[in-house]
């Protein structure tokens, strides 16, 4: 079975369709990325798998058994953990308060600040990034801030990790550094939700794309089998005018 699969699912507000029969499924150590325009759904659909949103319809499973993820909790216990656009951390905190932050002592951490720094130092190390676990949030870049993300995600023992435009605000040296930790989890065998609008950047970790318009589900293509132009046609719904001859 795929770590996730989904079916048929909807999720209307008031008289807003934001979804409608969208299906998706991730296999362990693949990077699936979700297309679409503005208002097309996909910060919905991430919600749905998060458990910020309940979704009216539709079939949700994970490691093959039907779930119903009705709470953050609910969804991190299940190992699926999303990297907000707007980062999440606490600025006057450390990397490694940051990164144990909320958690219940499991599986035999205990609040001990060794252990806490030590641990988030193997994380930060995982994803092959140089960041002093003592350092204040604070004083650490956007692109440094992402890093701790996923590797508080790392830390959770994320399965799942949904990632909403995750490139947005970094440079292009930063991005390069954030695909190669993409990949770097993907080898891990974490299944990777991934939302960008910069499709030339798909081309370096994405497996396959799912495309959806409002509100539907359009088509899911292996990357190999399709091109940046067919992605951008399905998305808006028409055959592109051919610019080069
Ligand atoms: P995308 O992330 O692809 O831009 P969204 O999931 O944010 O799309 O939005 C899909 C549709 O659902 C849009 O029409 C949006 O206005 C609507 N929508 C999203 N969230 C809400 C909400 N909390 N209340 C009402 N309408 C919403
Ligand atoms: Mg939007
Ligand atoms: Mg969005």
């Amino acid at each position: 079975a795929p770590l996730l699969s989904m079916e048929g699912v909807c999720k209307r507000f008031d008289n807003v369709v934001a979804l409608s029969g969208v299906a998706l499924d991730v296999q362990r150590g693949e990077v699936h990325a979700v297309c679409g325009e503005n208002g097309a759904g996909k910060s919905t659909l991430m919600k749905i798998l998060s458990g910020v949103y309940v979704p009216d319809e539709g079939e949700i499973r994970f490691d093959g058994q039907p779930v119903r993820i009705t709470g953050l909790q609910q969804a991190q216990d299940l190992g699926i953990v999303m990297i907000h656009q707007e980062l999440n951390l606490v600025p006057h905190l450390t990397v490694a308060e940051n990164i144990w932050l909320g958690r219940e002592p499991r599986r035999g951490w205990f609040v001990d600040r060794t252990r806490q720094r030590d641990g988030a130092r193997a994380c930060l190390q995982r994803l092959g990034v140089d960041i002093d676990p003592d350092t204040q949030v604070s004083a650490l870049s956007i692109a440094q801030q992402q890093m701790v993300e996923i590797a508080k995600a790392l830390s959770m023992d994320a399965r799942l990790l949904i990632m909403d435009e995750p490139t947005s605000s970094l440079g292009e040296a930063d991005a390069a550094r954030l695909l190669a930790v993409v990949n770097e989890l993907k080898r891990a065998g974490v299944g990777i939700v991934y939302i960008s609008h910069r499709l030339d950047e798909l081309a370096h970790i994405v497996d396959r794309v799912t495309i959806l318009r409002d509100g539907q589900y359009i088509a899911t293509r292996r990357w190999g089998e399709t091109s940046i132009d067919e992605i951008v046609s399905l998305m808006v719904g028409r055959e592109l005018t051919q610019q080069f001859p």
